[in-house]
Parts: structure tokens; C-alpha cells; sequence
């Protein structure tokens, strides 16, 4: 007889679109979360998974998700059963229900930009704020919450920073981003507007890029975050990239240094992640590499199961101090796979009420 699943059943939000889709992929056989509840907008709702999704991934549906009939997305309607709640929903439907999710006592971990920055939303990469998580205790929401991913292309560059961050202070980012067609959602931009293209313009990105980090490098202290206080500029272009954003960053430091301390810097990043081992930490948040024409998306974006993300071309600035180049799987690091590594660090300190990572 086979053993009863203590894995804790979890619901999908949005599992049709782009992040949706991964979510389904990395959840599929995960150690913790049992896949129990899928929801996307009306046009789906009642059909099941197969008929509702046009599946873009390249490993199979599996079978028991094609079969599942997917729900409404409505918290008075259509209730739902699983504790933790992974959103892959847009924006604004987002803004609309995942409120009276966490009021009816769901932990929503959403990817969508709606609450990142309300001020007692932790707007959490697990490698680097950890002490974010504190925010939970004092949300209005009884026995549920919302905890937040970044911005796709943010995830990367917060990533690369927070060493610097910590070892030198940072003063001035200046970044300039080639991102990859499934930022954009299915179906996502037209074979018309990307094939022999660059568009040099992704709505509300560069804003996201130039407010988010100070939240995320942000001191947590009585209470509240005291955000980092440097400046960034943003330019955001999407490219005919299938999956991972590659950021062109240049830094002015704080503190003197030169070009091995920063590297050392990198290449010694560890997190409290992987020191916990959770299931979908990278072995090694930041790889740095050193040939000449790396990091590139097609080689280096599944590093680590596309969790890790890529550094490569660390080199002297004329303008600002260093500069360098990074590389960060958009729906994997960037979405579905931060959201799931958020839940599981929430988890691991005892932060989701009395949800407890099942025993092996
Ligand atoms: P997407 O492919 O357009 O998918 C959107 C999902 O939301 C679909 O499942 C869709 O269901 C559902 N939806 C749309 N309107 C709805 C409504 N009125 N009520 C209920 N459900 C509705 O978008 P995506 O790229 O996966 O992005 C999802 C979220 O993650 C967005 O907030 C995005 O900003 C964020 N994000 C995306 C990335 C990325 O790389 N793609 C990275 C980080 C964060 P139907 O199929 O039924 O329409």
C-alpha cells in the first residue's frame, strides 16, 4: 500500500500564462508542495488544464494536471482549499483578489507587481533579505498574508548587488537590460514586432528597476525597512530571447576597492538559503565566470536549475567603478522559482502559521 502524500497542498493563481506554466513544471514533483487547486480568469475557468492552456513549455504536461479542471479565480465564489496560494496573476486582477485571499486566510505568494511595495509587504529574494519575512507579524490579515517576488529583471541585479552591497556600500547603478520574450506572457509580444528586432521599451519596467532594490537592500529595523539609499537608472529593452534577462550594470561603490575584492566578493556569496539547504536553493546564488564572452542566455540561463544566476566580464568602469554583466532566468529565478524558494524559507523559520515542510 502506498504512503498517504504529506506534502502540503498549494494552489496555482493565473496557472494558465507564462509563469503559471512553471510554476506547474517545478511543482509537479516537489519535496514540500502537492499541486491541489488551479485558477485563471472566466475564459478558462470550468475547462480543464489542457483544453485551457496552450502549453509553451518543453517537458510534458503531466498527466494528473492535464486532467484538472481549472477554477475561477474569485474569493467569494469559488473558495479555495489550499493553504499557500502561488500567484502568477496580472497585475490588476491581482490587486483585486489576493487581498481577500490573505483575509480568508491563505498565504499569497505572488509575483505580480500589485503589492510589492505596500509597507508591510516583504517584497523577499530569499539570498538576500531574509529578515524581510518579519513584516508577516504585523499584516492585518489574522492567519493568512501576502509575501511578494520582484521584478523579473530586479531578482538578477538585486542578486549580483547585495554583495557589493555588503562588502563596499553601493552609491550609484547604472543598468541597461536585454529581456526575453516570456517577460511578456502568453502569447506576448508578435513574431512581427520581435523577429530582427530590439524593442526599446517595456511598459513600467524601468521604474520597477529604479524603486524596487532600495526596498529589497532595504535595513530591517524596529520594525519597518529603512530603504538603501543609492541611486539607479534604468534602460530596458526586450530582445528575440526566448528565456533570460542579461543585465549590463555598471556601480559606483561606497568604499575604495579594486577589481579582486569584487570578484572575491561575488564568487563568496552564500545565503542563509543554502545554508538551510531548501529544495529549490542554488548550491551557489551567484556564478562568476571568467571568459570573455559569458554570460550568455542559451548557455548559462539553467545554471542550477535557471535558480542561480550568472555573472561574467567584471572589468573597470571610466565612468562609474566596475562593471559587469548578468544573467538570470526570467520565469524560473525571476518568478516561478523565487516564489516557490520564498515559501519554502518562510516555512523553514516558521513564518506560515503552522505549516511545516513535510518529513522525509
Ligand atoms: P500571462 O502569461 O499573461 O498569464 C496571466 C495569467 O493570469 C493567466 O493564467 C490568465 O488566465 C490569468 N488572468 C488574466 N486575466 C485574469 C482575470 N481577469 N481573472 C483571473 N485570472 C486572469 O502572464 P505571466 O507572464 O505569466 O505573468 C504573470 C504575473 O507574473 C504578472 O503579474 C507578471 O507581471 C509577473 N511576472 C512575470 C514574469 C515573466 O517573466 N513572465 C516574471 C516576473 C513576474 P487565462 O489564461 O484564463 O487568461
Amino acid at each position: 500500500m502506498s504512503s498517504p502524500d504529506s506534502r502540503i497542498p498549494v494552489a496555482v493563481l493565473g496557472a494558465t500564462g507564462s509563469v503559471g506554466q512553471r510554476f506547474i513544471q517545478l511543482l509537479h514533483d516537489h519535496p514540500w508542495f502537492r499541486i491541489a487547486e488551479l485558477t485563471a480568469s472566466e475564459r478558462s475557468a470550468g475547462k480543464t488544464y489542457a483544453e485551457a492552456a496552450d502549453w509553451y513549455q518543453s517537458s510534458t504536461l503531466p498527466s494528473e494536471i492535464a486532467d484538472q479542471v481549472v477554477k475561477a479565480t474569485d474569493p467569494e465564489g469559488t473558495p479555495l482549499e489550499s493553504r499557500i496560494l502561488f500567484s502568477a496573476l496580472d497585475s490588476a486582477t491581482a490587486k483585486r483578489v489576493e487581498e481577500s485571499y490573505a483575509r480568508a486566510g491563505h498565504y499569497v505568494v505572488s509575483n505580480a507587481s500589485a503589492h510589492r511595495m505596500d509597507e508591510l509587504v516583504p517584497l523577499m529574494i530569499p539570498e538576500v533579505n531574509p529578515e524581510h519575512l518579519a513584516l508577516l507579524e504585523q499584516q492585518p490579515y489574522g492567519s493568512g498574508g501576502i509575501l511578494t517576488n520582484p521584478n523579473c529583471s530586479t531578482i538578477g541585479l538585486c542578486l549580483a548587488l547585495k554583495p557589493l552591497h555588503d562588502a563596499f556600500g553601493i552609491e550609484a547603478v547604472q543598468v541597461t537590460t536585454l529581456q526575453a520574450v516570456s517577460g511578456a506572457g502568453i502569447p506576448g509580444v508578435s513574431s512581427m514586432a520581435m523577429i530582427d528586432n530590439v524593442v526599446p521599451y517595456i511598459g513600467n519596467e524601468e521604474e520597477k528597476l529604479e524603486t524596487e532594490p532600495f526596498k529589497i537592500l532595504g535595513r530591517f529595523e524596529d520594525g519597518e525597512i529603512k530603504p538603501g539609499c543609492f541611486v539607479i537608472s534604468a534602460m530596458c529593452n526586450r530582445v528575440p530571447v526566448v528565456d533570460g534577462h542579461t543585465l549590463c550594470v555598471s556601480v559606483r561603490l561606497d568604499r575604495m576597492t579594486d577589481l579582486h575584492e569584487v570578484e572575491d566578493a561575488l564568487r563568496g556569496f552564500t545565503s542563509e538559503a543554502q545554508a538551510l539547504g531548501l529544495p529549490s536553493a542554488p548550491a551557489q546564488p551567484v556564478h562568476l565566470l571568467s571568459e570573455p564572452d559569458r554570460p550568455q542566455p542559451r548557455l548559462d540561463r539553467d545554471r542550477d536549475r535557471g535558480m542561480a544566476t550568472t555573472v561574467g566580464r567584471v572589468r573597470k568602469c571610466p565612468i562609474l567603478d566596475f562593471k559587469f554583466v548578468v544573467l538570470s532566468h526570467n520565469t524560473l529565478r525571476g518568478a516561478a522559482g523565487g516564489s516557490i524558494l520564498v515559501a519554502e524559507l518562510a516555512i523553514a523559520k516558521g513564518y506560515l502559521g503552522d505549516l511545516q515542510a513535510p518529513k522525509s
